[in-house]
Formats: C-alpha cells, structure tokens, sequence
C-alpha cells in the first residue's frame, strides 16, 4: 500500500509542521509514543526529552493526585473523544491555558490503539477572554446596579428583554413581571392612543437614536416625568439586534426647572415692572404741577431738578451745583433757608411764603423732607414747592362768595350771623366794651308788587340802588348784609345810645323814601324796621335776631315805613299766636268752628232772599271767638286754606238742607285765591252738598283785584262759570275804584256798613252810597248795604235804590237752625 504509506508519510510530514498545535500520540497507557515541533513549543519539551514519558507530567501536582490525567484518558476511551480546558505545565513549570482534545484511536477491529492528543495554546485567548469576561461581568453589575437610571433592552418588536435596579425602582415592576411584555405599558393610554411608543420606536430604528422628555407611568398607575433614550443596538455584522433603552425620572429635576422658569419669568416681571415704576415715577417728577428740587445733605449739591422747578425759578444745568451758583440769590436763600431749616429741625417742614420767581411774586407752598438712608449712606433733602398763588386767589374768592350776596355784594346771613357773633363778644362780658350792639332786621314795603308789575331784572336794579342808598347812611364798622328776597339786617356796634339806632333807623327809611328812577321808571318803595339792642333786649345774637323781627312785624302791622323798638308785650303777643294757632289745629281738628247765619233782605218783596254764612269759633273755654280774633292769624300762617274750605263745605251743606231757594254767601280770603285749587274745591262743596249753584254766592274784597290780579281775574271767571254768584265785599273802603267794577262783572256789590253808619251825619259818605247804587243800578249789579241797624237807615237806603240789606236791624248772625225764616210783620 504504497499510496497509503506515502499518505501516511504525508500526514507525519503535515503533522510535522503543525506549530501551532501540539500533536502526538499516547499509547493505550498514556506513554507519550511521538511529538511534534508544536508539542515541544507549546510545552517546552523535546521529543527526546519526552517521549516515552506518561502525558500525567503535563498536570499539575494536584491534578495528578486527583487521577485527572487517568480519568480524561478514560472519558476517551469509553467516548472516543475527551475535550476540555485547562491550565497545564510546561517544562519550566509554567502553565498555559490548553484546550486539549483527546481522540481515541482504534484499529479497524475495534482495538484501542492509542490516544491522538492535540493540544493548543491559547493563553492569550484565554486571558483575552478573561478580560471581556470580567469586563462585561463588571458592566453588567454596573448596568444591574444603576439605580437612578432605568436600563433595560427590548427587542426588534419592543418587547422587554431585561432590567436592572433602576427601572424596577423607577417603574415598579419585578424583573420577572416585566420581561417580555411590551414597552408600551410604561406610556400613559392617552400617548398610546397618539402611537407614542411606536413612533419613538420607529425614530429610534432609522435614526439610530430617539430622546425625548415625557410623562410615563408607574406600575401603580402614578406618573412621572421622564428623560428617555432609545438606541438601536447592532451587532457585529451591522445587523439590528433590539434597543437599549434609559430612562430617568426627571420629575424633580422638572420640578425645580418649572420653579426656576417660573422664579426667572417672576424676576423677568419684576425687573420690567421695575422699570414701568422708575420710568413712571420719573414721568411722575417731570409732569408733577410742582417744582422738585434734591439736595444732598454732606454736599449741598444738587442731585435733581425738575423742568417745573427750572421754569419757575429760570435756571438751567442745575445738577451737581450749589443753588447759590445757578439761582438768583433771593431765591438761593430762599431754598437754603428751607433745607437748612429742615435739618435742624426735623424731618419733615412745611411752609407757605411769597417769592420773586421768574413768574413774578408768587407765593410757594412747600415741603422739605430730610431723607437719610443708613444703609446707602445716601442723605439727601427733598425740596417740593407748589405755587399756591391761583388757589389762594380762588380760595378767597369761594370764600368771599360763601359769605356775600351775588346780587348786591352785600354780606350774606352767614357772614352776618358770624359778624353779630363777634360783636356781641367784643362788647359783653367780662371784658368787653359795654357799649350797646343794635340788630336791626329790614323789610321792604310791597317789593314783590313791584317785581311783579316791572319784572325780575328791574327789581334786581333796585335792589342794587336801595342797598348802595341804605349802606350810604351807615359807619364803616356797621354790617349791612342782604339776608335774601327784600330782607336786609343791620349790626350796628358799639352805640352809646339806645336812640343812636333808631336815628340809623330813621336815616334808612327816610334814605330810601326819594323814588328810585330805574331804566326811565320811577319807583318808590317803603322800608319797614325792626330794632333789637343788646345788651338791653338779650345777649344772644339768635334771640336778638327773633326779636329784631318780632320789631319788624310789629312794624309792618303799624302801618309799615316805620321803625319799632322791641318790647317784651311783642314777645308776650308772639307768644299767644303762636299758641292761637295751636288752638286753632285742634279746632280745626276737632270741628270746632262753626258757621252762623245773618239775613239778607230784598228792597221790593221784604222777604229774606239769602244769609251771608259767618265763621265761629266755638272754643271750648274762651266761648265764641269771632272772626276778627283768629282770620288775620290764619291768614298769615297760611291755616286760611283749610278755615275756608271748612267754612265754605259747611255752609253749602247746611244751605242745601234748608228747602229754599235762599242763597248763602261764603267769605273768600284774598289768600285763598292763591291756591290754584280753589275752583275744584268749589266744586267739590258744591257737589259734596248738592247744593245748586245758583244758590252759593262768594264773597271777595277789592284786594284781591289789586297787583298781579289776571290771574286772580281768571278764577274769578272761572268761579262765575260753575253758576256761582260773585259779590264785591266791604266796598268802599280801600283803594275803593269803581273801575274794579269795570274789571270784572260782579253780580253784587256790598256797601261797607260804615257809609251807612256815616250816612245821615255826613254828606261825602251818602254822595259815595248815591254813586255805588248809581253805578250798580246802570251796570245791572245788585247792592247790598252792611250794617243797617234802624228803619230810618233801611227806608234811606231804599230810598237811595239799594237793592239788598242786611244788618241787625233784620237779625244777627246766628246758628242756621236758629236763623230768622220769615221777616216780622211790623217790618
Ligand atoms: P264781613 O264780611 O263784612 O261780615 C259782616 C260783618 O258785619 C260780620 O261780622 C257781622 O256780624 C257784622 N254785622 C252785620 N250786621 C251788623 C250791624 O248791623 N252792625 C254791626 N256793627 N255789625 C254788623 P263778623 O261775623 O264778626 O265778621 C267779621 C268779618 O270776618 C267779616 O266781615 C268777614 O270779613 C270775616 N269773616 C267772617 N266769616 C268769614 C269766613 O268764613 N271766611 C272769611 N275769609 N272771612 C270771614
Ligand atoms: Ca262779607
Ligand atoms: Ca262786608
């Protein structure tokens, strides 16, 4: 087998040169038989040396000891093949990192032969291996160990693959909970319904990276803020294995980065807010109306100024100088004087002063406020000046307004109560004058007739005319004051005699008496004065200033343009109407009054054609008070109103009860007719009562035509319109013109009793009936005639074509179930 030996001499010859492995042979015992160049390389021996030697002596003493060598050949042997690693011996003794695989050889019989061992160094391989051994030992204890960060691998699909410390502890999961179930479940549903975990995915596998910031969720459901990193992972062939994943829990560091943002954005605000005050406190000192001026305290120079203060005081460049180097020196001294004033004295120092400013004399109000910072170490003084002069100006002016009339310029009540105060201080007491202060109250004599016929405006000039004529007649220290209307009031102070005020009284009325020629109208007007003294009369300017009136009133009573002194009776009278007017409420409430009936007789029948209904007051203790005591009063208290509605309303009832055709004939005041409801009240009696209209017959006197009478003319129409007879009453007496009887178309005239008292002693008051009947007879108005008492005066009358009498000579006023129904026969 030539082919075989030369095969087999190929072989020795290939195993020869192998000097990488360590090839030979060991007999059946273990007896190296051969030994190749790698064999002794790899161990150290030569074939010399070593073959023959039993294979043991490449183990180590122990090795030996525990048959090693003998069991490995057995494993051969029984399994054809023993392979494994381990340290062996060279022949220094050293070791080397073997593999070692052992063949048993057999003959075609089965027979064992021989071991073929191979023996490789790999030392080095071993030792590399080693080294990434521990290496990747080490990472991944580290990897496993890392607890602040969440690491972990999934596969291509997402799916866990492991997980260390870190993601337990931030996510809660149990390796053995978490391996193998899909990374999507750390997502939030609503990032899984937006395919979150997915697209980070995908990111990841093209890009080699994906790294975003998020909110995930906890085993328990909790969320967290995290920083996650997803990296593609290849392997060494470039092929992708899965990806790594870390993530952290940033919810703290996310906390303090909100808190920081938020503290910056807050910083950011303040600062801009900051700077909105400074530029607005800046605006604040240029646009303020008043003059800044700052000073430091250790300097004395100027730190700031304000254009107002520049203006005011027309100096530029002011800053960093000393006010005495750009001010005019007054001015200088002025400002000096302030701040130095205001650190001697104290913190804060006001004061108000004129000073020449470029604007002229003016006068400043100012402030200087010492301001001392410690900390800053900056002390400066704070000068603020406001010119005052225009208020000032106007303040004044208020207040002369507050305190005069516009119309006359004269003071007014308040400056007038304030003046009469100060009077009577300075003359009572213990210290004052002594001397007599005199109030004097002043009305005008039927001023409102003449604004009434000539106007506002023309009554306002005489207002004017008449105060410069009154203060003519006074001293310099007298108070002439226009309390308003046509009331004047007078202090005269300091008199030394009772009588030195009624001749000032006198020298007024007598003053004003020349008629006042105004826009071409001559005008005259009367004065009426009240005089009150203190300390004679009181000592209390409110109770002198009563009194005074009282005087006043009493005045206008007497006849009016004339003085009155007040005297305690006024007091008394004053007094009694005041309670009469009490008194009269209660009648009024408690139906008191009551009307009486007179008879009125006609000429030709001899019969009553009517009663002329006369008030009473039928007071509970003091009797029956007649008309004469208590109308005048309601009259001026105004109480006529309710007196004449009651008077009126009781009459037509009572007349309406009679069954005849008489009429009955109410009084009207004069004042009632400035109730603009005086016609419905008529009516209303009247249709209250059910009184026919013809049978009510009113009675007014002249007076009520006199002045502004149009309109009293047009309720008188508009009475005569409800059927209602109308009598002129008391004619005769008064202004007394038969030209009133053109006015208005009366329906009777009644002849005031005096004539007829007169009529047969004297001549003028007969002429005067003669010419009433006359006129009445041609103008078809009746005549009454008031007052007859005897049968001469009715047969005189008669005589003279009255067609009406009435007088006590047919009967008194009496109560109407008491009245006279049909005339005696001797009549
Ligand atoms: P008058 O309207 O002139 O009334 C007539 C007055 O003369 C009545 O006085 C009456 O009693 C009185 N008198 C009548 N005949 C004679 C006589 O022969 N001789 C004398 N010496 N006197 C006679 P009386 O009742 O005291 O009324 C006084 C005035 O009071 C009335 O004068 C009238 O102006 C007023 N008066 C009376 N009742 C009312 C009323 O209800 N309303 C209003 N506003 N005034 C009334
Ligand atoms: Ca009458
Ligand atoms: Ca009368």
């Amino acid at each position: 087998m030539p082919l075989l030996q030369d095969s087999d001499a190929m072989y020795r010859l290939l195993i020869q040169s192998v000097v990488d492995y360590a090839i030979y042979m060991l007999t059946p015992e273990g007896i190296v038989a051969n030994w190749n160049p790698g064999a002794q390389r790899a161990k150290g021996y030569t074939a010399v040396e070593i073959v023959g030697q039993h294979f043991s002596l490449f183990y180590s003493e122990d090795e030996r000891r525990a048959d090693l060598p003998g069991q490995n050949l057995r494993i051969a042997r029984t399994e054809g093949r023993f392979e494994a690693q381990g340290w062996r011996l060279k022949k220094d003794g050293s070791a080397f990192w073997a593999h070692v695989i052992i063949d048993a050889v057999r003959n075609d019989a089965g027979d064992l032969l021989g071991f073929a061992k191979i023996t490789r160094d790999c030392t080095e391989q071993h030792q590399a291996l080693q080294v990434q051994r521990e290496h990747e030992r080490r990472f991944r204890l580290l990897v496993q160990g890392v607890s602040d960060y969440a690491i972990y691998m999934l596969d291509l699909d997402g799916n866990v693959v492991n997980w260390n410390a870190g993601a337990q502890r931030a996510k809660g999961y149990q390796e053995h909970e978490i391996v193998g179930q899909h990374f999507s479940v750390f997502y939030t549903p609503e990032d899984r319904a937006l395919g979150l975990p997915s697209k980070g995915l995908e990111t990841a596998r093209r890009e080699g990276r994906f790294e975003a910031e998020g909110i995930r969720q906890r085993k328990d459901g909790s969320h967290f803020w995290t920083h996650v990193v997803i990296d593609a992972i290849h392997d060494d062939d470039g092929e992708m294995i899965g990806f790594a994943k870390i993530t952290r829990d940033i919810t703290e560091r996310r906390k303090t980065e909100l808190q920081l943002l938020e503290a910056k954005e807050l910083a950011e605000k303040r600062s801009a807010e900051m700077a909105t005050l400074s530029r607005f406190l800046d605006s604040v000192i240029a646009n303020i109306p008043a003059s800044v001026i700052v000073q430091d305290v250790r300097s004395h120079k100027i730190l700031l100024v304000n254009q107002q203060a520049e203006r005011l005081f027309a100096a530029t460049k002011m800053v960093g100088r000393f006010a005495s180097e750009c001010l005019r020196p007054e001015v200088a001294d002025y400002i000096n004087q302030q701040m130095n004033q205001t650190l001697s004295m104290g913190e804060v120092r006001t004061s108000e002063m004129q000073v020449h400013t470029a604007q002229g004399l003016r006068t400043l109000r100012s402030r200087t406020v010492l301001n001392q910072d410690t900390e800053s170490h900056s002390d400066y003084v704070l000068f603020v000046a406001e010119d005052v002069t225009d208020e000032l100006a106007a303040n004044a002016k208020i207040h002369h307004m507050a305190h005069h009339d516009a119309l006359t310029g004269l003071p007014n009540r308040t400056l007038f109560q304030q003046r009469l105060k100060e009077a009577l201080a300075r003359s009572n007491g213990p210290t004052g004058s002594g001397k007599i202060t005199g109030t004097l109250c002043l009305d005008l004599d039927d001023f409102k007739d003449v604004n009434d016929a000539l106007g506002h405006a023309f009554g306002d000039k005489l207002l004017r005319a008449l105060s410069e004529r009154l203060r003519s007649e006074l001293r310099d220290r007298d108070t002439l004051a226009r309390l308003g209307g046509d009331e004047f009031a007078v202090i005269l102070p300091e008199l030394d005699t009772q009588e030195a005020a009624e001749l000032a009284a006198q020298r007024m009325i007598q003053a004003i008496r020349p008629p006042f020629l105004i826009d071409g109208h001559s005008c005259s007007v009367g004065v009426s004065v009240g005089i009150a003294l203190s300390p004679e009369d009181h000592v209390k300017p409110e109770q002198l200033m009563g009194y005074a009136d009282m005087a006043l009133y009493e005045a206008k009573r007497n006849g009016r343009n004339r003085f009155e002194r007040f005297r305690q009776e006024l007091d008394e009278i004053a007094r009694q109407r005041r309670t009469l007017e009490a008194d009269l409420r209660t009648a009024l409430h408690f139906g008191q009054l009551k009307m009486h009936y007179q008879p009125i007789v006609s000429r030709d029948g001899q019969d009553i054609s009517g009663y002329e209904a006369l008030i009473r007051w039928i007071h509970p203790i003091k009797g029956i008070i007649p008309p004469m005591d208590f109308i005048p009063m309601a009259e001026e208290t105004g109480l006529i109103h309710e007196v004449g509605t009651r008077a009126l309303n009781l009459a037509c009832q009572e007349a309406a009860g009679w069954g005849t055709l008489q009429t009955v004939s109410v009084n009207l005041s004069p004042i009632q007719f400035k109730n603009p409801g005086l016609i419905a009240i008529v009516e209303l009696a009247l249709a209250d009562s059910g009184l026919a209209p013809e049978r009510l017959e009113l009675e007014i006197t002249e007076s009520v035509l006199l002045g502004d009478s149009d309109e009293n003319v047009s309720t008188l129409r508009a009475l005569k319109a409800l059927g209602v007879a109308i009598s002129l009453d008391d004619f005769g007496t008064g202004y007394s013109s038969l030209g009133y009887l053109r006015s208005f178309p009366f329906d009777r005239i009644k002849i005031d009793r005096s004539f007829v008292k007169d009529m047969a002693e004297n001549k003028e008051a007969l002429a005067i009936i003669r010419a009433i009947t006359g006129m009445g007879n041609s103008l078809l108005i009746e005549t009454t005639a008031e007052g007859v008492e005897t049968h001469e005066q009715m047969l005189q009358l008669q005589a003279e074509g009255c067609s009406h009498f009435q007088g006590f000579f047919f009967g008194r006023p009496v109560p109407a179930d008491e009245r006279l129904i049909t005339l005696k026969d001797d009549l």
